[in-house]
């Protein structure tokens, strides 16, 4: 029998648990099983909002003729029909409707690159199925579903709470108000205005603090956000300062370049005698020989480009500025737990008051036994047994065995935390089964644990051992620990006076060896106490002992530190580990090039703002570090001109990403939080991804530079062409619809390669670019004007070699056409190179796409050349196979006299 849909809007926040989970029929500890979720799934659809509506397509393309060029254009275009030059008019419709083609074409695969990207990004949710708990596409939650919330997550459905813990939500996305709300489960009146329904958490707030068990009472666009008609995700236009700043220079070049055109109108009809008409058409011609059409649409595509080979690299950019600043950054400062390491950790050693044992096996799976330095030990000392079962019970994590190949052992994982996962392992091989142990001492209640406490205490039922009362395990970073402890065990189980010296002496020398330590303690309580107070840990504990953890760093976070201080860039680790421990860590990763200085939270703390700017440039390893310090640490380092970036995880993580130049947050163990306050995701959160960021931060700005370096000259020299034919009151060595051709064929289809352009092999051996460097430096202005002079000479030149001939004036446009074509062609194999030679076995090889782009273009040139239809639309004339050898010879010419002049510059040290 079907039970009742759950209806959809009642006044939940009124109604008390209960009777919500009656209503919804689900049960809050095993949570719905998996036919109730698949029929709820059925009738509810997907828990998502509408997403934002994309422009309807003929809008978009209508867009495309919004510009000061085209409506130039078309003008002309009118002008030309008026007149009866009918060729003119349909070579400039033609031009104008190919621009908005391939601009329409061009931004609508940008914005589609970037929907994927974002898709990307889906929330996650946890929740309760079948009574175990699940990581799932927030998508896919249902009314009924029993969630877990933690600090740092998106509420990710309305939910009703069941449970709370000092949980505060920041409901700003719903009710505007900034100041977190402390939560509870109480129903409330069924007036009560959003802002005051504390027993409800709502989708799209943020948990701040605390943690919760809440059951899913409407989804999708039920939700009270969905209700609002809020949007998922803003729209993020394609652009970033950078081709902001570009597409600016591009309106005030228009404008010089449609006033020089007036002028040069007035100039030839008034002082050389040229007939309005033909002026007016040359006039038009400079317009469109100057004017870099493509430009835009090509820089948009470049970036988002980048974006997608940073997504194939596990970097996801949520602010397409970040995609520049990449490009800047002088300093890393980088998590180490799983970030630079491993995250894979094993108890190596564990320390008692009276001995020291070594633990054999590594990973997680659960083989392996003791040993001593007088080798291996028969059996557990029922002390390392004891702090073995305090691991295992004050833990969070989850051990589990996939089932591996046939007959093969499986692979042992953990869900949760991996230094809790690691003592789960200790357990297992001391010979605990963990489902027993948890069923004979059932939790009563915990302190979790959080990254400023730096301790996790649970409290729990005394086992097998009536009326001894309850128990209270802790454990956490040892000078913690310590503060809490009275006294510490024996090796017979006798409890004696806590020697604090003799456990920091044993800290240090787990730490100096790379270890992560943790203590473990434990105390007894009366068995009617059953809630945890802070009181209850902070002193009076008994400790068991230390456990020495192992976390190896990752092999490519080696080569990626390696390669980060190549390019300039300063790597410092930012970690709530010990000094030492973190600083054996860092010298292992090559951090500080092996010369590694550490400090600590406190003495960041102990720095005022001036200090600090010293400490933030000198230190590499900041431990015992928190949220705070991340904050400042940034500052300081902004205020000495560094540009940062700096990976983060957690909700309080996420001032310091915002303050950062580029914030990087956790994808996979990161909160969302932290997530909406990066720039960038890194999906596999590996170090080495965000040096690969880098990388491919620094390509996009040279491929855009390349992009403006291509483009420029051929503009520039196409004008300075025309300007000089009226100057001296020649014949035009081109046609405006000549111009128009090469401008949207050859230039555009030549450019579009630049956006692919591989990565050059010496981007990360240079240092880092100054933030406020122009994109049009003193280097690319001087090889913009050399470049269009050299144009413009074999425009001329050929020109009139061929008028001397005697070529008719057709055939010498065509040679001149061709020239520039030709010379377009091989300055783009210089380019590509902006100043190391081209020259070389790969420049000359090029790539697939260089190879059909130069193809594509030389077979247009034949058509443009050769076809008849092409002869009485552009004007041109059939030329012989040694004019076409000396046009190629000119364009070859180009690149040699560019290879010299990057020789020149460079010895000079003129480049930059
Ligand atoms: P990073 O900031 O680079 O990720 P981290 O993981 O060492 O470094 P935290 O997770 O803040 O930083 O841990 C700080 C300290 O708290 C650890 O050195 C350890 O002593 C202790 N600790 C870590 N995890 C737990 C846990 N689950 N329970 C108790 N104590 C823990």
């Amino acid at each position: 029998m079907t039970p009742p849909a759950p209806k959809p809007d009642a006044a939940w926040h009124a109604l008390d648990a209960m009777q919500v989970l009656e209503r919804l029929q689900t049960d809050a500890t095993a949570g719905l099983a998996a036919a109730a979720v698949a029929r709820r799934r059925a009738e509810h659809g997907p828990n998502r909002l509408a997403e934002v509506k994309p422009t309807h397509p003929m809008w978009r393309l209508a867009l495309q003729f919004h510009n000061l060029l085209i409506y130039l254009l078309l003008g002309a275009a009118s002008i030309t029909a008026l007149l009866g030059h009918w060729v003119d008019t349909g070579v400039i419709v033609a031009v104008v409707v190919l621009n908005a083609v391939i601009g329409f074409v061009q931004e609508g695969k940008a914005e589609r690159a970037l929907q994927a990207i974002r898709r990307m990004l889906s929330p996650r949710a946890l929740v309760l199925r079948d009574g175990a708990q699940h990581d799932i596409d927030a998508t896919d939650l249902v009314p009924g579903d029993i969630v877990l919330l933690a600090s740092g997550d998106r509420v990710p459905a309305d939910l009703r709470l069941l449970q709370a813990r000092n949980l505060r939500i920041d409901e700003a996305a719903l009710t505007g108000e900034s100041v977190p709300v402390d939560k509870d489960t109480a129903a409330v009146d069924e007036a009560a205005p959003i802002g005051d329904r504390l027993g409800m958490a709502y989708a799209a707030t943020m948990v701040t603090q605390g943690q919760a068990r809440a059951v899913v009472v409407a989804t999708g666009a039920r939700t009270e956000i969905g209700r609002i008609g809020r949007l998922l995700e803003e729209v993020q236009a394609v652009t970033t300062p950078l081709l902001r700043k570009m597409s600016d220079f591009g309106r005030v070049l228009s404008l010089v370049i449609m006033a020089t055109a007036a002028l040069l109108f007035g100039f030839g009809t008034l002082v050389r005698d040229y007939a309005a008409i033909d002026m007016f058409m040359a006039a038009v011609g400079l317009a469109v020989a100057a004017i870099p059409e493509g430009l835009p649409a090509i820089m948009t595509i470049t970036l988002a480009i980048g974006v997608q080979r940073m997504a194939r690299r596990h970097a996801v950019i949520r602010r397409l500025p970040a995609v520049e600043t990449l490009g800047s950054v002088t300093v890393i400062c980088s998590d180490k737990t799983g970030t630079l390491t491993r995250n894979e950790m094993t108890v190596q050693q564990v320390v008692l008051a009276e001995g020291c044992f070594t633990v054999q096996g590594a990973g997680y799976a659960p083989h392996g036994g003791l040993e001593t330095v007088d080798g291996p030990c028969a059996g557990w000392p029922p002390a390392v047994h004891g702090l073995a079962q305090a691991g295992a019970l004050c833990n969070d994590a989850s051990l589990r065995e996939q089932t591996g190949p046939v007959g093969g052992a499986g692979q042992w994982t953990v869900t949760g935390d991996p230094t809790e996962g690691a003592l789960l392992t200790l357990a297992r091989k001391a010979g605990f089964d963990l489902a027993a142990l948890a069923a004979q001492q059932p939790r009563l209640d915990v302190i979790p644990f959080e990254s400023e406490h730096r301790y996790m205490a649970t409290l729990h039922a005394p086992g097998t051992t009536p009326g001894a009362g309850n128990v209270v395990f802790v454990k956490g970073a040892p000078e913690r620990v310590f503060t809490m402890c009275a006294a510490q065990f024996d090796d017979q189980g006798r409890e004696q006076a806590f020697d604090a010296a003799a456990w920091h002496t044993r800290v240090d020398e787990q730490a100096a060896a790379g270890r992560r330590v943790l203590a473990l303690a434990r105390r007894v309580v009366p068995s009617d106490h059953a809630r945890l107070v802070l009181g209850d840990v902070q002193q009076g504990l008994t400790l068991l002992g230390l456990v020495g953890i192992i976390d190896p760093p990752r092999d490519e976070a080696i080569r990626a530190v390696a390669q980060c201080r190549a390019a300039g860039i300063e790597v410092k680790m930012i970690t709530g580990d010990h000094a030492v421990t973190a600083s054996a860590i860092a010298r292992q990763i090559g951090l500080g090039g092996g010369d590694v200085k550490a400090a600590t939270g406190a003495e960041v703390e102990a720095c005022d703002d001036l200090a600090l700017r010293r400490l933030a440039i000198e230190t590499t390893v900041f431990a015992r570090a928190s949220p705070e310090h991340k904050l400042r640490l940034v500052r300081a380092l902004q205020a000495e001109g560094q540009v940062v970036a700096m990976t983060g995880d957690g909700v309080n993580d996420a001032p310091a990403l915002k303050q950062a130049d580029v914030g990087v947050a956790m994808g996979m163990k990161g909160t969302e939080a932290a997530k909406q306050a990066g720039s960038i995701v890194l999906a596999d959160d590996n170090f080495a991804s965000i040096a690969h960021a880098v990388e491919e931060g620094r390509t996009v700005y040279t491929n855009l530079r390349k992009t403006v370096t291509f483009l420029l000259p051929v503009n520039g020299g196409e004008s300075l062409t025309l300007l000089l034919a009226v100057l001296l009151g020649i014949a035009l060595p081109i046609l405006p619809a000549q111009i128009l051709w090469v401008n949207m064929v050859s230039s555009i289809g030549l450019a579009m390669v630049l956006a692919f352009e591989p990565t050059e092999a010496d981007v990360m051996t240079r240092p880092p670019r100054r933030p406020d460097e122009p994109m049009l430096s003193g280097f690319v202005i001087w090889r913009i004007v050399f470049v269009s002079t050299l144009f413009m000479l074999g425009i001329f030149g050929m020109f009139e070699l061929a008028l001397a001939r005697g070529a008719a004036i057709e055939e010498a446009r065509t040679v001149a056409v061709n020239t520039l074509v030709a010379m377009e062609v091989f300055y783009l194999f210089s380019v590509r190179y902006l100043k190391s030679p081209s020259f070389t076995w790969t420049g000359v090889q090029g790539t697939p796409r260089v190879l059909a782009a130069v193809s594509g273009v030389f077979l247009l040139q034949l058509v443009f050349t050769y076809a008849p239809f092409m002869q009485t639309l552009f004007n041109t004339s059939a030329l012989s196979l040694q004019v076409g050898a000396q046009i190629i010879a000119v364009g070859a010419l180009v690149l040699l006299v560019l290879e010299v002049e990057k020789l020149i510059v460079r010895r000079l040290g003129l480049d930059e």
